[in-house]
């Protein structure tokens, strides 16, 4: 086996995390939706690039061993540090303390013309480990809140450079050996670069996954479940129902000449009511109740453990609650109304069968003037014996 010569190293080293990250980006780009593209993408894209240009300097004054004037890895350190301090900020939606750490990354630059390389590198190893301590919190952060291990990853590279920087001062304090303290930082930033591409690659790739579980199950446009969301929702109330013989209702409500408001407002308008119907029937049920978008201005109800009567009082409510005044979209005020259609059953529920009794009694509500109420009562047929009629 060939010797790798000390001096080669480097490149070699570059050339791998050249590897790491262009693989890496390639993914979340080709991954990304340009119109919906995940958090703080730009700002990760500017710490990689950044970070693989230092890599550039550096691989070349190992390689020619130039002896540069201004300490370049230092500063190249300190600014990627912060860098990716404003990334992860971006994507956990914080941008608390941007300012503050901002002026502190000039300073830090700044003081590279006038310290001596030991100093320097305590002052370029502090900030890096600074920056890295705010990277920590904020990812760890944004992962327990998203449940995403992802920014667990980047949370515990933070972790390495605020350990491993430390362990860097006191070989430098101890053994006032700059070249080892400066090999052990080095180690701890490749390693914490390594693992800062890894997570921000898993993050990407599970929200990716997440939303996509998410559009299965819920209308993208209210925010509601769409029929997928609405059965599985449903599962446990209707089995429960099932058991104990409980009444369920569905309620079917569909906006009146809702074409007429696309063709004098807009589409996009027409988008906004559908919303803002969406939020009032949101806001007039209960958290027990299931709320669907079912078409595209159609919406389903259903109420678990709900009497037929007590789900018409709703609906008629909900008609108030639509049609009492306009509905304003971008300072427009816009008529709307809704017919409603109310179905009920007993004991085990065929959601099939009372969405289309629910579907039934809102063409009976269109049928009778729209803006209204109908109901189809689904009792058994009680016939009377023989004997009773004499
Ligand atoms: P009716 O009172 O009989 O319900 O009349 P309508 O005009 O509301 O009924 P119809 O079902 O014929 O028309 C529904 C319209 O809703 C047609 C379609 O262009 C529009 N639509 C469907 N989905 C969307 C959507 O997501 N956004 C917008 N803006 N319009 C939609
Ligand atoms: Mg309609
Ligand atoms: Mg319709």
């Amino acid at each position: 086996m060939e010797q790798i010569f000390p001096e080669h190293w480097a490149f070699i080293f570059f050339g791998l995390i050249f590897s790491i990250t262009c693989a890496q980006m390639l993914v979340v780009y080709v991954l990304s939706d340009s119109g919906n593209p995940p958090a703080g993408l730009g700002m990760y894209t500017v710490y990689f690039m950044a970070a693989l240009l230092a890599w550039i300097a550096l691989t070349l004054q190992q390689g020619a061993s130039i002896p540069m004037a201004v300490d370049v890895p230092s500063v190249a350190s300190i600014l990627t540090s912060y860098i990716l301090f404003m990334a992860a900020g971006q994507r956990a939606g914080v941008t608390r303390g941007r300012t503050v750490l901002g002026i502190i990354c000039l300073i830090a630059c700044l003081s590279v013309f006038f310290l001596p390389p030991p100093r320097m590198f305590v002052v370029q190893t502090s900030v890096a480990a600074l920056f890295f301590a705010g990277v920590g919190l904020l990812c760890g952060w944004r992962g327990w809140r998203q449940r995403n291990i992802g920014d667990a990853i980047i949370a515990w590279a933070a972790l390495t450079m605020v350990v491993g920087i430390p362990a860097a001062l006191y070989q430098l304090s101890t053994a006032a050996d700059l070249p080892k303290a400066q090999a052990i930082a080095f180690g701890v930033h490749s390693s914490a670069y390594a693992l800062v591409a890894i997570g921000f690659l898993a993050s990407v790739l599970i929200e990716y996954q997440q939303y996509l579980s998410h559009l299965a199950t819920e209308d993208p446009l209210t925010r509601l479940l769409n029929r997928r969301g609405l059965e599985s929702a449903l599962y446990i109330s209707l089995a429960h129902a099932a058991r104990q013989g409980l009444p369920t209702a569905a309620i079917m409500v569909d906006i009146d000449h809702f074409k007429k408001v696309n063709d004098s407002f807009g589409h996009n308008t027409g988008d906004q009511v559908i919303r803002q119907v969406a939020e009032i029937l949101r806001q007039t049920t209960r958290t027990s109740d299931v709320v669907a978008r079912t078409g595209g201005e159609e919406y389903l109800l259903v109420l678990p453990a709900t009497s037929l009567d007590a789900a018409r009082t709703l609906a008629e409510r909900i008609r108030l609650a639509i049609g009492e005044r306009p509905l304003v979209v971008d300072h427009q005020r816009i008529p709307v109304t809704v017919s409603l259609g109310v179905a009920g059953a007993m004991g085990e529920v065929d959601l099939n069968k009372l969405s289309q009794e629910a579907d039934r009694a809102m063409y009976l509500a269109k049928r009778g003037g729209r803006n209204r109420v109908a109901s189809v009562e689904n009792k058994p047929v009680h016939l009377s014996t023989a004997a009773s009629r004499v």
